[in-house]
């Protein structure tokens, strides 16, 4: 804690004796997401530590809103009222070897259990770039990493509990619950606060990163299947200022034999002779080891590793899904907007994500391919950016990431995902007075039919 908030949050606490012990007012400043882009709608957050503290949290407050490590670059995790952070709700819960699932209250980050599972022996499916992230503030809005084999990161999700708007406590798994159990796991915080996260866990496993320099489009335009499938998870960073990709990273799990030591050459692209940032100006020290080095999968599948500032830092995200079978001319069209997108952008990123079934997933029943956008952070110019980029993609039916900045119409949203009327249904049932609705959810999911 600063030491400013720290002395504002003593007087407080020696001037208002009869707080509660399950209500915090640690913020007398406002709070803001971790990119600094928004200060959040109120300075009433609570940091319960058990599920009774959510419960009756929930109970007493009409409006509110569960808050995770704070990493979105929009208002989906906002309240005007009432947040309860899941900060220190960050415990492993249970690990089943035989089930292979771990159990894990929702607010622990990727980076706290990692290393634990791995010591365990086990590990996950992937990651996303960074660490960082809460469980259920990630899973809840289809965050993801790469492979074309990999579903995101809420494909792991074997069960949840959450509590409800009413304070009780719902159980649902993918066994027993079936379409309502999809509905729920991307659930944009609108169905209540996750508590605890069941994830299906495998057989740690070791992996390396290589990283090429200079890939042409062409080549990618030629070979595209080929290059994003050539690693267990790959990544292609460009600034659309030239005619190539700026960097390939190719993840490899080291039980897959693939190996790329020694190839001095990628579809044209050339093997980096030193580790990397995904932005080239920046250090590669905060990034994970590549050059081909094995280690274990938690420090190689994110780009940026835990204790170290992910990303450029002072930035802002949009990113955008695309079928597979668009990926391509997706991909050419934005390269088409390289010179009025190059000044205002760090770099993107382009991944591929396997198809899921979860209602509210951008990748729901289709393979898609991501491009990614990591902006100076400037939104007066990201403003009048996003709408050409989702212009230009709107003949390929791009979804914009729940979590990152985007423009796109509650109309164009509501024709993109067959299910939100269901999910309205089932968000009524579980919230009927609308405790976790919030400005977001209004803007997009319900403004379409004025609800
Ligand atoms: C540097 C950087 C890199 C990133 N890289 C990636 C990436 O590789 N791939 C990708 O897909 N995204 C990426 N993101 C986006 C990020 O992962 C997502 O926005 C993710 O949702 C952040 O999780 P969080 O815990 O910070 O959630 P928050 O921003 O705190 O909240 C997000 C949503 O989750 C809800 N929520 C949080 N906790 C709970 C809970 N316990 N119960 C119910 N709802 C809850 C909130 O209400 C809100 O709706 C990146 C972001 C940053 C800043």
């Amino acid at each position: 804690m600063e030491r400013k908030t720290f002395l504002k949050l003593s007087s407080a606490l020696i001037a208002a004796p009869l707080i509660s012990p399950i209500e915090s007012w640690a913020q007398q400043e406002k709070l803001k997401n971790w990119a600094g882009n928004l200060e959040y709608g109120t300075d009433r957050v609570y940091y319960p530590k058990s599920v009774e503290e959510v419960q009756a949290l929930v109970k007493k407050c009409s409006r509110l809103r569960a808050l995770g490590t704070r990493h979105c670059f929009n208002r989906i995790a906002d309240s005007k009222d009432n947040l309860i952070s899941t900060k220190q709700m960050n415990k492993v819960v249970a690990l089943d070897a035989n089930a292979r699932t771990v159990t894990v209250e929702g607010g622990i980050k990727y980076g706290e259990l990692c290393p634990y599972l791995d010591e365990k022996g086990f590990a996950l499916h992937n990651l996303a770039s960074l660490p960082h992230i809460s469980v259920a503030g990630s899973c809840t809005t289809a965050t993801h990493g790469s492979g074309v084999g990999n579903g995101n990161l809420a494909s792991a999700v074997n069960a949840l509990e959450i509590v409800t708007a009413d304070g009780n406590l719902i159980h649902l798994s993918r066994d027993k619950d079936g379409e309502k159990f999809l509905a729920a796991v991307v659930g944009l915080g609108a169905l209540g606060v996750i508590t605890k996260v069941t994830l299906d866990i495998q057989p740690a496993y070791m992996m390396r990163q290589n990283v090429y320099l200079n890939l042409p489009m062409v080549q990618l335009k030629e070979h595209f299947e080929k290059i994003v499938s050539a690693g267990y998870s790959v990544s292609l960073f460009t600034d659309w200022q030239s005619e190539s990709i700026n960097e390939v990273w190719i993840k490899s799990r080291v039980d897959d034999g693939k190996n790329y030591d020694g190839v001095p050459e990628f579809f044209g692209a050339k093997a980096a002779t030193k580790n990397l940032h995904p932005i080239i100006e920046l250090s590669a020290e905060n990034c994970t080891e590549q050059m081909g080095v094995p280690g274990p999968w938690y420090e190689r599948l994110p780009h940026f590793k835990m204790g170290f500032t992910p990303s450029s830092g002072k930035e802002l995200q949009a990113e955008y899904f695309i079928p597979l079978h668009n990926a391509v001319d997706a991909i050419l069209a934005i390269a088409r907007l390289g010179k009025q997108i190059g000044p205002h952008l760090f770099i993107s990123e382009i991944r591929t994500i396997a198809a899921d079934n979860f209602w509210m997933s951008p990748c729901r029943k289709q393979a898609s391919a991501t491009i990614h956008f990591t902006w100076k952070q400037d939104w007066p110019a990201v403003s009048k950016l996003l709408p050409l980029i989702e212009k230009e993609l709107e003949p390929y039916n791009a979804n914009p990431h729940w979590g990152k900045l985007f423009t796109m119409s509650p109309k164009v949203l509501a024709s993109r995902y067959e299910k939100l009327h269901d999910f309205k249904k089932m968000i009524a049932m579980y919230d009927p007075d609308k405790k976790f609705r919030n400005d977001f959810l209004n803007r997009t999911i319900y403004a379409a039919l004025n609800k």
